[in-house]
């Protein structure tokens, strides 16, 4: 049903400074036209972290939605899955030049309804337009397998799109981590429901305007707004045939299971708590700069973020180094905000709790502000942790460096193995040997040698082990195409060959 009061667009975001500004309503997308929910719901504020202010609304969708999602999906994606593969492709290379064109506007948004600032904003944007690029690139990778498996007998593996498939993305990458699953889904000639984070939808509208500007045809990809109704809706419809999730663990595992008793495939990336492994011998400069931009990049709200510093050893001269080069950030300029009031007071319980403990404060940013009203922690770091204490255990999702000085190499193993997430692990070391002891002994997926946000990137796949990731294989990459595609194996023989027996 739609109404005559949505805009045909959602035009350009026409802000360049961090200055407050109203944009649009947040819809949804079905069948290549905004609409409103089939039933009329909750709306939601979406704040601008930096200026604690609503930017938009989102109306909230629930299943009839999804369901209405779906059957625009499923009607455009019979024909979508019969062009051939690089006419797909050739969406993806339009796509590629408006997101080239349009950096600063889209990097503008990211920047307003994450609260990131403006440079990290716009590293988010160049990343997913090389997700983007992939998506190119896949004409030339997808060619499948042929074999004479006996004389005039050919088998042949070919990459079928599986129909109707779904997404559902965290608030702290509002465009990037869309576009960890698009291009493979789309290229693999699938039809898309996206459900954005409800708290940063905006961005992945615009992708949609422009998905439809590059040629997408109507219906391929949509977006059903809301929360849990909706992704629960997406888990249970018959028709959505693979389910991908990028979230917190708890909603990841829950998700996952959901999904997988219905009976679709699924991977669901979950939250983490990443250990940085520090040694006497480690260039001091190098790893002052890494360890701080990998715990403060995005304020801290990066999965790949820095949570944990093992200090092995006497690396005072280090620490001191860090301390210093954090102390020197400025709020506002070099971070920006976190997402939400809620989120400051959880990092902030993190703090208190480890001071009551007994840990110390070396670098407090928990009175840190900038725009009035907006959600801000400044770097902080907290010296003299237990591996038991909640700020050395558990996801904080800020700006806080725990360090846990540790005696010996084992003794940081025996924490890092210990705790349940296995995203990402790095060491700062100018030994190659205690290189690659770490490399080999920590439980991460992603693993970083003198880099703090082991990112790999593309064409390398994107995913974490253990409490980090429920399913098989990466989002990003080959096995992203893999995930969003099915094999068919044909095995084919065209004239009778006589001196065979076997499957003649
Ligand atoms: P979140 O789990 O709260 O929300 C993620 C998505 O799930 C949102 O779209 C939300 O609407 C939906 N959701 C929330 N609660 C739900 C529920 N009970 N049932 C069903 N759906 C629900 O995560 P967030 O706060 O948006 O994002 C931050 C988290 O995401 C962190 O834990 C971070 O580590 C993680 N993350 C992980 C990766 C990765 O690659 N592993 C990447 C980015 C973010």
């Amino acid at each position: 049903m739609t109404t005559v009061d949505i805009p045909a667009s959602v035009g350009r975001f026409a802000v360049t400074s961090e200055a407050f500004m109203p944009w649009h309503d947040a819809r949804h997308w079905i069948g290549g036209a905004w609409r409103h929910p089939l039933t009329a719901r909750a709306t939601l504020d979406i704040h601008n972290p930096r200026h604690g202010k609503a930017m938009a609304r989102v109306h909230l969708g629930g299943a009839d939605d999804v369901d209405a999602a779906v059957r625009a999906g499923a009607a455009a994606q019979r024909i979508w899955s019969e062009w051939p593969i690089r006419d797909r492709a050739h969406v993806l290379y339009r796509l590629r030049e408006l997101m080239v064109r349009n950096i600063d506007e889209l990097s503008w948004l990211v920047s307003h309804e994450n609260g990131k600032i403006f440079s990290e904003a716009k590293a988010e944007v160049e990343k997913g337009i090389e997700c983007v690029e992939y998506g190119c690139s896949l004409p030339n990778l997808a060619a499948g397998n042929q074999l004479e498996v006996s004389r005039g007998v050919a088998c042949e593996v070919a990459y079928a799109p599986l129909g109707v498939v779904a997404g559902v993305t965290p608030f702290n990458f509002p465009l990037m981590v869309p576009l960890w699953m698009l291009p493979q889904a789309l290229v693999g000639g699938n039809a898309f429901v996206m459900k954005p984070s409800e708290r940063v939808p905006l961005s992945t509208m615009r992708l949609a305007e422009m998905l439809k500007e590059a040629g997408l045809p109507d219906g391929v990809f949509n977006i059903v707004q809301g929360g849990r109704d909706v992704v629960e809706a997406l888990c249970d419809h018959p028709q959505v045939k693979a389910f991908g999730f990028v979230g917190s663990t708890k909603v990841a595992k829950a998700v996952y299971g959901r999904a997988s008793l219905a009976g679709k495939r699924a991977l669901c990336l979950g939250g983490a708590k990443n250990h940085l492994f520090v040694v006497p011998d480690a260039d001091v400069e190098v790893t002052a700069e890494n360890v701080v931009a990998s715990f403060t990049g995005c304020a801290g709200q990066r999965c790949m973020a820095a949570s944990v510093l093992l200090a092995v050893g006497d690396v005072d001269h280090i620490l001191k180094a860090v301390r210093d080069r954090a102390a020197n950030m400025v709020t506002g300029k070099d971070i920006g905000p976190v997402t939400t009031q809620a989120a400051r007071d959880r990092i902030k319980g993190y703090v208190d709790a480890a001071e009551q403990a007994g840990a110390s404060i070396v670098l407090d940013g928990r009175n840190a502000s900038a725009d009035a009203g907006g959600y801000w922690v400044g770097p902080t770091i907290i010296d003299g942790c237990t591996p038991e204490m909640p700020a050395a255990r558990e996801e904080i999702f800020g700006p806080v460096l725990s360090v846990v000085r540790v005696p010996t190499l084992e003794r940081a193993f025996e924490i890092e193995g210990a705790n349940p997430y296995g995203n990402a692990s790095s060491v700062y070391t100018t030994s190659g040997d205690i290189a690659r002891r770490v490399m080999s002994r920590v439980e991460a997926g992603m693993c970083g040698v003198n880099i703090g946000v082991p990112v790999p990137r593309e064409p390398f796949g994107f995913g974490g082990w253990n409490d980090s990731c429920f399913g098989a294989g990466n989002i990003t990459g080959w096995d992203g195409y893999r995930f969003w595609t099915r094999q068919r194996k044909i095995t084919s023989k065209w004239a009778l060959q006589r001196d065979q027996n076997w499957m003649s």
